[in-house]
């Protein structure tokens, strides 16, 4: 296994250049302690790079070009911010409707709070749960219900 560990380096430039959601969550490990993410490769096109997160220890792994030759990479610096935003989604997905509003509306205050105190990065992070929250919202309030099928199709799939 050619993984590279997230060493105690500094932080790389490129994770200024970078956002936590350029990761997408791909699965857990069967025992639910390691996350695995996909990006998209900077180097190959075409490819992607792998990133894992174990859960417990936050250890990072990661395979891409860069940790291959041993530099900590953004993937590794944004992954823990990427299962956060990942169990965040699912956390909401696990509200009922009414629980998820009551959630909504109290995050679009915290995000109104925020800003009248002028406090920028609270603010952004309050609206980028808001945001998620609403789109889970919204994927719940615009699904359909496949309706009854009509008729019998056998007679028409045995012509
Ligand atoms: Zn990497």
């Amino acid at each position: 296994m050619s993984a590279t560990t997230a060493a105690t380096t500094a932080m790389p430039q490129s994770a200024l250049r970078h956002t936590p959601d350029e990761l997408t969550f791909v699965t857990l490990d069967a025992a639910g302690e390691i996350a695995y993410f996909r990006s998209v490769s900077q180097h190959k096109a075409g490819a992607h790079n792998v990133t894992a997160l174990d859960l417990d220890t936050q250890e990072t792994f990661c395979f891409c070009r860069g940790a291959e030759f041993g530099h900590t990479c953004w993937h590794q610096v944004h992954a823990a911010a990427a299962w956060r935003a990942v169990a965040y989604r699912v956390r909401c997905e696990r509200m009922d409707l009414a629980t998820l509003e009551a959630h909504g509306h109290s995050l679009a205050k915290y995000v109104l709070d925020a800003e009248r105190a002028h406090q920028p990065y609270v603010a952004a992070q309050m609206r980028e749960r808001l945001d998620t929250a609403r789109q889970v919202w919204r994927e719940r309030v615009t699904r359909v219900t496949p309706l009854p099928f009509p008729f019998d199709s056998a007679p028409l799939l045995a012509a």
